[in-house]
């Protein structure tokens, strides 16, 4: 069947050949992770005493588009599990994060109560919560059960996967999109191909669609290997991002950066060839070959960099262990597997993971490591000598509220470098 399409743009359940950007064969190797598991797929107890599924883990850079992407790919279905552990609301940060990108798409597009805006991805609807608010009209698409959430919660939710198909539906009941947010899934997605195409039929002329995923250049400028796990199939560099809407009749016409997710990039991509540009997206080109993103050199040096950080964190896990003195792990993001599991960290290093009262991690399993998900009260009970930070990119933020909750420890952060910070030098809150 003919799609209209690149080949290419959609990306084949397994080892992936070729670039999925630009389908070039320029792929080099940055980083081996080994074979992990899914990192979103945490364990019950009963799931402890059956096998569980890994899958090959590389950082791969194209050396033609300058993007980063993995060479495995999971099937989507696998990965988006119906109960699939993120909540975005659950942080308030966030929340907030995502009501502000709301008011600065309102005024820069000067959406009214006529306007649609879709988000794909929608997860529990804390970003169309900020449309809604200013009375704009709202639909979110959302494959997982976070979508009865959603609607449960007043936030008008499709629970779906979202192509071409899917869009012609939409069209036909809700009519044409002014707006088309995804926030921390483009990166994601499979089908590359027809989510670009889907957004197309659904966008009116001159509507716009707006991805925010997390940024190449923070990535390698932080070290940040840790956010390489299956569900980021792609990490994308301005170039490599112009390079991915090149073969369709869509212009990027705007970038911004901003600080979630340790750092991302927000694209706006106006329906139609030849928009006028914004100056601040050839401003961030200039800045992306300013840090050697168009070179091999760059990622061998983050490459050694990232080795080393394992290296100096063993070593102090191993000699804070063989001295008695107690270490323990703090929050349970996707990328704490990634992390843990790279460098081979069980139980008998770390005995547990402490998330929030609210997290839906609870109870549940660390894949790959098996470390238990508690509760963070734990921690001021046990006032262990040593926590490590996994949300090692809001550290600062963690530190000072488990300090002013009346935690005495001292704090690890281990990444990009290693770097232990002493209780009595955290701020108050
Ligand atoms: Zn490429």
């Amino acid at each position: 069947m003919k799609v209209p399409y690149p080949k290419h743009h959609f990306v084949k359940t397994g080892h992936i050949p070729r670039c999925q950007v630009c389908n070039s064969s320029k792929l080099h190797i940055i980083l081996d992770l080994g074979h992990q598991p899914l990192c979103d797929t945490l364990l019950t107890k009963e799931m402890l005493n059956g096998p569980e599924k890994t899958y090959p883990l590389r950082m791969i850079w194209c050396s033609h588009c300058t993007g980063v992407q993995i060479d495995y790919c999971v099937d989507g279905k696998e990965v988006y599990h119906p109960d699939y552990p993120y909540r975005s609301g659950i942080s308030k940060p966030l929340a907030d994060y995502q009501r502000q990108i709301c008011l600065s798409l309102i005024e820069k597009y000067g959406l009214n109560s006529k306007d649609l805006a879709i988000d794909i991805g929608s997860n529990d609807g804390t970003l169309l919560s900020g449309f809604k608010r200013e009375g704009i009209r709202i639909l979110g698409v959302e494959p997982t059960n976070i979508a009865k959430y959603a609607n449960a919660h007043g936030i008008r939710t499709i629970q779906s996967f979202f192509d071409i198909k899917a869009s012609q539906k939409i069209k036909k009941k809700y009519g044409p999109a002014a707006v088309i947010t995804t926030t921390n899934v483009f990166a994601h997605m499979q089908t590359i191909g027809e989510v670009i195409m889907g957004i197309y039929n659904l966008l009116e002329d001159d509507g716009v669609f707006i991805s925010e995923t997390h940024y190449l250049l923070n990535v390698i400028q932080g070290g940040q290997f840790d956010t390489i796990y299956h569900e980021h199939l792609r990490t994308y560099s301005l170039r490599s991002l112009i390079a991915l809407f090149a073969p369709y009749d869509f212009t990027v016409t705007d970038v911004e950066r901003g600080d979630r997710y340790g750092g991302n990039i927000r694209v706006h991509v106006t329906k139609g060839r030849g928009r006028r540009v914004s100056p601040r997206v050839a401003k961030l080109l200039k800045e992306e070959r300013a840090a050697g993103l168009d070179k091999l050199a760059t990622y061998g040096k983050f490459a050694r960099r990232v080795k080393k950080a394992r290296l100096e964190f063993m070593d102090f896990l191993i000699k804070t262990k063989k001295s008695g003195k107690s270490i323990v792990g703090k929050s349970c993001p996707g990328r704490a597997s990634t992390l843990l599991n790279y460098y081979g960290v069980d139980t008998e290093y770390i005995p547990y993971l402490a998330e929030l009262p609210t997290s839906l991690k609870l109870g549940m399993y660390l894949p790959g490591k098996h470390i238990p998900v508690v509760n963070e009260k734990i921690l001021l009970k046990e006032q262990p000598d040593y926590v490590v930070l996994l949300s090692w990119h809001y550290a600062e933020v963690i530190m000072k509220r488990l300090k002013a909750a009346g935690l005495k420890s001292d704090f690890v952060i281990p990444l990009p470098d290693l770097r232990i910070v002493k209780n009595s030098r955290v701020k108050r809150a």
